[in-house]
């Protein structure tokens, strides 16, 4: 947009003013209806009360200290996430990226303790994991890894969803592996559901060889596919989870947990940052768990997320743009046949309401957790709309 700003996005000539709920104003006072939710953060709505008033009592009373001191915000949202989570222990991050750097890096110390010189963490075809040379290194894809080698190489990467393909890893490198690092649903690469069973199957297969299961939930997690965080719809337990996005609803904050045997990898001076775990951001935190049980939200989304997939399932059924229509919970992706034109995002906008292309092919949508039956209505009609017109 402007000459000031390093060349990295291409954001629409659309600016906003202001926020509520799941409502956006733009500079000219126009209103639209945020189904983007700044790509799965503002899970809870633009500016909640609880959140205004956690993010200004604590701007008056305390903002930093440092990890040099007990943060006990930090220690409640620990115990409120591994509650939730079935997990042991938290280290707090500033973002996605950094959480799963967290967790590359107890892959790392963890096969280093087994005596595995070269550990190898496995990775999914089309994966993303974030923009540091580390996550890039893991996620997939020529848009965000070209120009950057060399990157860090002890990743094997098979299809997402194919078994066959990691036994025949498992066979070749088995005894350099200690980590798959995997999103239960890939979001950036278009909403992409793993077969049932898939997550059961690789813990089985974690548990058999003493792998660490590695689960990217920074956009599942946090309500947004109708439970706590997409692994327990799978009746699962990870052994490392990452957070980070809706976990702030909008202040910046990532999380890694671990259990059993990675729960104690880390020692004193073995990992570490100097914002990461803020009383700010961890209040914020505790305040976006709390407003998630106490409003019903992963109900909320159960119930939404199942009428907007059925409508908009209704709405496309005969439109010839269409390929496929994927989703759970609040979640949806919408693959159409040709890439997205900028029309597509231009006519929704015209019909006040906001979506996200992601992939040139697939509209994904991301609604705020808190979402009503006459807003899916909106949505619904606003794709129509939109995918009528590409
Ligand atoms: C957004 C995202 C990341 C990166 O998070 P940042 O906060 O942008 O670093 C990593 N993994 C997944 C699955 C994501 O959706």
């Amino acid at each position: 947009m402007t000459a000031a700003l390093m060349n990295t996005y291409q954001p629409l000539a659309l600016s906003f003013t202001r926020g509520l709920g799941t409502r956006l104003w733009d500079q000219a006072g126009r209103e639209y209806l945020d189904a983007v939710a700044g790509v799965a953060v503002t899970n809870v709505g633009h500016s909640h009360p609880r959140i205004v008033a956690a993010i200004s009592e604590q701007a008056a009373m305390l903002l930093h200290t440092s990890n040099l001191y007990s943060i006990d915000w930090q220690q409640q949202l620990a115990r409120k996430l591994t509650q939730l989570s079935g997990m042991e222990r938290a280290f707090f991050n500033n973002s996605g990226g950094e959480a799963n750097e967290t967790a590359l890096k107890l892959a790392r110390l963890y096969g280093w303790r087994k005596g595995i010189e070269q550990p190898l963490v496995v990775v999914m075809a089309n994966a993303f994991h974030g923009r540091t040379l580390g996550t890039l290194s893991a996620s997939d894809g020529p848009a965000v890894r070209l120009g950057f080698n060399d990157l860090p190489g002890d990743f094997a990467k098979v299809p997402f969803g194919d078994l066959a393909a990691l036994d025949q890893l498992q066979q070749k490198h088995g005894a350099r592996i200690v980590a798959i690092l995997v999103e239960p649903i890939q979001g950036e690469s278009g909403v992409q559901l793993a077969p049932p069973g898939y997550l059961k199957a690789l813990r089985d297969l974690c548990n058999r060889h003493a792998w660490l299961l590695m689960l990217d939930e920074i956009q599942t997690g946090i309500g947004r596919t109708g439970q706590w965080f997409a692994f327990q719809h799978e009746g699962i337990v990870p052994d490392v989870m990452t957070l980070a996005k809706g976990l702030g609803n909008g202040v910046p904050i990532g999380a890694c947990l671990a259990r059993g045997r990675a729960a104690d990898l880390f020692t004193p001076g073995s990992h570490g940052s100097t914002f990461g775990g803020n009383p700010l951001a961890c209040r914020v935190g505790c305040t976006v768990l709390d407003i998630i049980e106490e409003q019903g939200l992963l109900e909320n989304v159960r119930v939404q997320g199942e009428r907007l997939l059925t409508r908009l399932r209704a709405e496309l059924a005969e439109n010839p743009n269409v390929l496929a229509i994927r989703g759970q919970g609040l979640m949806i992706g919408i693959e159409l046949k040709q890439p997205i034109r900028d029309l597509t995002l231009i006519a929704a906008r015209d019909h006040g309401l906001l979506i996200n292309v992601t992939r040139g092919k697939t509209i994904r949508l991301l609604p705020p957790l808190t979402i009503d039956e006459r807003e899916v209505g909106m949505i619904v009609r606003g794709v129509g709309l939109a995918v009528s017109t590409d």
